[in-house]
């Protein structure tokens, strides 16, 4: 694999990071995950925009234009010769010549810029849509900027472990009674043809996909409402998916033991699936 880092495009082996880079020792970066359907890139202003807001929200001084940026993810995609799978970008503030809390001068100091992909074939017509999956709820025990999409995974990685534990596919995670979202996904529910979700504020990572898919279901004359819901309320829920860049849109079929609706995927979210997948393609650059 061709990857991508501060400038070059090197080998996997060939390509190194400082041990004294921030990401490495502090978890200071911020990443995106951008997919690639037809070896098109899915939604790539969404991804830019939310990168600079990242960037923006903890004074990193972006080293790389959006321009080139695209350029990148383009280049990547084609000596990779991906068709279907994800980029991944992640940059962070760069690597001083020690170990300090304090950020270092970022005129000295650039941050570090890397991205590579991931072939992953069939991605979209992903069976597992077609079954849906099963989570269980944790308490979401994370920091309080979740809109700031950090390379801070520890916990939603170890979400994932308890999952896997128990024999499930992911976790909600559940703040003061009310679902936040998925470990690496935004959280709905579907009841009397109502898609409810999570507002957007800091307890959430504002999802691309949840952007698009919240825009594509109220242009198809579904009504959406962006308010906070309990597990119990999901599980009496008549249908519940989840939304990210490398699941589309997801049934999810049963929370903490209980069935949603019949114990198979509704009609929304396959709809909503179907639509977003069409609709993305069309706009894919
Ligand atoms: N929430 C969290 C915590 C995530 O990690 C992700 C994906 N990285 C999402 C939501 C979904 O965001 P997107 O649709 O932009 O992939």
């Amino acid at each position: 694999r061709t990857v991508y880092v501060n400038g070059d495009y090197l080998s996997e082996d060939e390509a190194k990071v400082s041990i004294f880079d921030r990401g490495f020792l502090m978890a200071d970066g911020v990443y995106e995950v951008t997919s690639v359907l037809d070896g098109k890139l899915i939604d790539f202003d969404g991804h830019a925009v939310r990168l600079q807001r990242s960037l923006d929200e903890l004074d990193m001084k972006n080293p790389i234009s959006k321009e080139d940026l695209l350029e990148v993810h383009r280049e990547l995609v084609r000596v990779n010769e991906i068709n279907e799978g994800m980029i991944y970008l992640q940059i962070t503030r760069g690597a001083p010549s020690d170990r300090d809390f304090a950020f270092p001068d970022p005129e000295t100091v650039p941050c570090t810029v890397v991205l590579f992909t991931q072939n992953k074939p069939g991605l979209a017509a992903n069976p597992v849509a077609q079954k849906g999956i099963k989570v269980i709820s944790i308490e979401d025990i994370r920091w309080g900027r979740r809109d700031i999409k950090t390379v801070q995974l520890l916990y939603p990685s170890m979400g994932k472990m308890m999952a896997k534990a128990a024999g499930v596919d992911d976790a909600w995670m559940v703040k003061e009674g009310y679902v936040t979202e998925g470990t690496s996904n935004n959280a709905y529910i579907v009841k009397g043809g109502k898609i409810i979700t999570r507002p957007k504020t800091n307890d959430i990572l504002h999802g691309i996909t949840r952007a698009a898919v919240l825009r594509f279901a109220e242009e198809a004359q579904m009504t959406v409402e962006e308010r906070n819901f309990t597990i119990e309320e999901a599980q009496d829920a008549d249908e519940a998916f989840i939304t990210s860049a490398s699941a589309f849109v997801m049934p999810v079929v049963e929370i903490d033991g209980a069935q949603i609706g019949d114990g198979k995927p509704g009609s929304v979210a396959p709809r909503l699936r179907e639509i977003y997948l069409e609709e993305s393609r069309k706009v894919a650059i």
